[in-house]
C-alpha cells in the first residue's frame, strides 16, 4: 500500500525514547520538552515556543489568549480540517466562516478585509480574532489581516498545523516562516503532519507574556510556588517528555523531510502539468511545505470519488479534500462569508500520496493510475 502520509521515523527517535525510559522522565517533566521547545523556536525563528498535547490544544490556548471567548467573534477559514473551528468553538466564541480564494485555496483575506471595513463603517460588530489556516501547507496572503490588526486591533492567530517550514519568498514577509508573523502561531505533530510526536502541538509567539500565559493555561493554571493554587480554569495540555523526545529527533530531520516533500511536489507538478488535473497551488510569493500534495479534477472529469477508488484498487491511498465547515453539522448555523470556492475545492479536490519517503517509481504509478481514471493514457 502506498500511504497518503506516513510518519518517517528513521532517526534518533528510538535512542531518545530509550533515554526517557532509562531516566524515568516519561511524563511532562523532563529535559526533552524544553529542548524541543528551544530547537523548534530556532527552527522557525520565533521568540518563544510552548509545547502542547495536540495542535487542537495549542489552538485552543492561543485563541483564548488572543481574546476568543463567549460573546466574541472569531473569523476562521471555511475550507480546513474541522479542528481549526473546534478550537474556536471550545472558547465559547461565535464563528464566522470565511471562504477561500481560488489561487491558494486559503482564506480570502481581501474578502474578509472588505467585510470588516464595511461592518466597521456601519457600526456592526467586527471579529475580535482572525484564525487563518495555511491550508495544506501553502502560506496565506497575510497583508490584509495585518492591516486589520493595525487598523482595528483584531488579533491574528495562525493555524500552521500543516505548514511547518513554509515561508513567504517576496513582499513584506519575505523570508519569514508561517506561524511567526502574527500574535500567535500553532503547529500540529499528529502522525500525518510534517513532523510527528505521535500526537502533539506547539504555540509560538514573539511575546514573552503570551508564552508565559500559554504555559500557565496548559498546566492547569497552576500558580508557581503555590500549593495547588490555580488562578483560572486551565487545561491539562502539556506535552510529555516521551513525545518531546520523538519531536527532537524529528526536528533534526526537518530540512530533509521538507526537501523530500518539495521534490515530490515538483515531480507531481511536472507530470500533471499538461493533464486534466489542476496541480497544487503555488503563489509566486510562497514556498509551501506541500504537506499533502493536492489537485483539482477537471469540471467534466469522472468524479474525484472514482479517482480515489481507482487509486485504492491500485494500492495507493488518496483522499477527497474536506467538505467546507459550512457543510458540517456543528457549524451549520455559523455565519458564512461566501462559500462557493470552498464548495468547489471539496467537489473537485483530491490529496495524493505525499509521504516524504515516497519513491519516484511509486509516484509515477500513482500518476499513471490517476490519469487513467480521467481517461488519459493507457
Ligand atoms: C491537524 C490539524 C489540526 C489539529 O491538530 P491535532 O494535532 O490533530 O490536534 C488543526 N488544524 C489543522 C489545519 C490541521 O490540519
Amino acid at each position: 500500500m502506498i500511504p497518503l502520509a506516513e510518519p518517517v521515523l528513521g532517526g534518533n527517535e528510538a535512542r531518545y525514547l530509550a533515554e526517557c525510559i532509562e531516566t524515568g522522565f516519561v511524563s511532562s517533566v523532563g529535559p526533552f520538552v524544553e529542548r524541543f521547545e528551544q530547537r523548534f523556536a530556532e527552527a522557525v525563528r520565533a521568540g518563544h515556543a510552548v509545547a502542547c498535547a495536540s495542535g487542537t490544544a495549542a489552538l485552543h490556548v492561543a485563541l483564548r489568549l488572543a481574546g476568543a471567548g463567549p460573546g466574541r467573534l472569531v473569523a476562521v477559514s471555511d475550507f480546513t480540517f474541522i479542528a481549526s473551528a473546534n478550537a474556536a468553538a471550545y472558547t465559547g466564541a461565535d464563528v464566522l466562516l470565511v471562504d477561500s480564494e481560488p489561487d491558494t485555496w486559503n482564506m480570502d483575506t481581501e474578502l474578509l478585509y472588505d467585510e470588516v471595513t464595511r461592518r466597521a463603517r456601519l457600526g456592526e460588530p467586527i471579529p475580535d480574532v482572525v484564525e487563518v489556516v495555511h491550508v495544506l501547507g501553502h502560506p496565506a496572503a497575510m497583508e490584509p489581516l495585518l492591516e486589520l490588526r493595525s487598523r482595528f486591533g483584531v488579533r491574528i492567530v495562525e493555524d500552521a498545523a500543516e505548514a511547518l517550514g513554509a515561508s513567504w519568498t517576496s513582499g513584506p514577509l519575505a523570508g519569514r516562516q508561517v506561524g511567526t508573523v502574527s500574535d500567535l502561531g500553532c503547529y500540529s505533530f499528529n502522525g500525518n503532519k510534517i513532523i510527528t510526536t505521535g500526537g502533539g502541538g506547539m504555540i509560538v509567539t514573539a511575546d514573552a507574556e503570551y508564552a508565559d500565559a500559554a504555559r500557565h493555561l496548559a498546566n492547569q493554571a497552576k500558580v508557581a510556588g503555590g500549593h495547588y493554587e490555580h488562578d483560572t480554569v486551565g487545561y491539562n495540555y502539556r506535552l510529555t517528555n516521551l513525545a518531546a523526545a520523538v519531536g527532537v529527533a524529528q526536528l533534526e530531520r526537518l530540512p530533509e523531510l521538507l526537501a523530500a516533500k518539495r521534490s515530490i511536489a515538483s515531480r507531481y507538478d511536472a507530470w500533471l502539468s499538461t493533464s486534466p488535473f489542476t496541480p497544487a497551488p503555488r503563489a509566486a510569493w510562497a514556498d509551501p511545505s506541500y504537506w499533502l500534495y493536492s489537485v483539482l479534477a477537471g469540471a467534466g472529469d469522472s468524479s474525484p470519488d472514482d479517482v480515489v477508488a481507482r487509486l485504492a484498487a491500485a494500492g495507493a491511498q488518496a483522499r477527497r479534500l474536506w467538505p467546507p465547515l459550512h457543510r458540517q453539522r456543528p457549524y451549520a448555523s455559523a455565519r458564512v462569508l461566501g462559500g462557493a470556492v470552498a464548495d468547489d475545492l471539496h467537489r473537485r479536490g483530491i490529496s495524493l500520496p505525499s509521504t516524504a519517503t515516497l519513491s519516484a517509481e511509486d509516484q509515477e504509478a500513482v500518476v499513471a493510475t490517476a490519469l487513467t481514471a480521467v481517461g488519459v493514457g493507457a
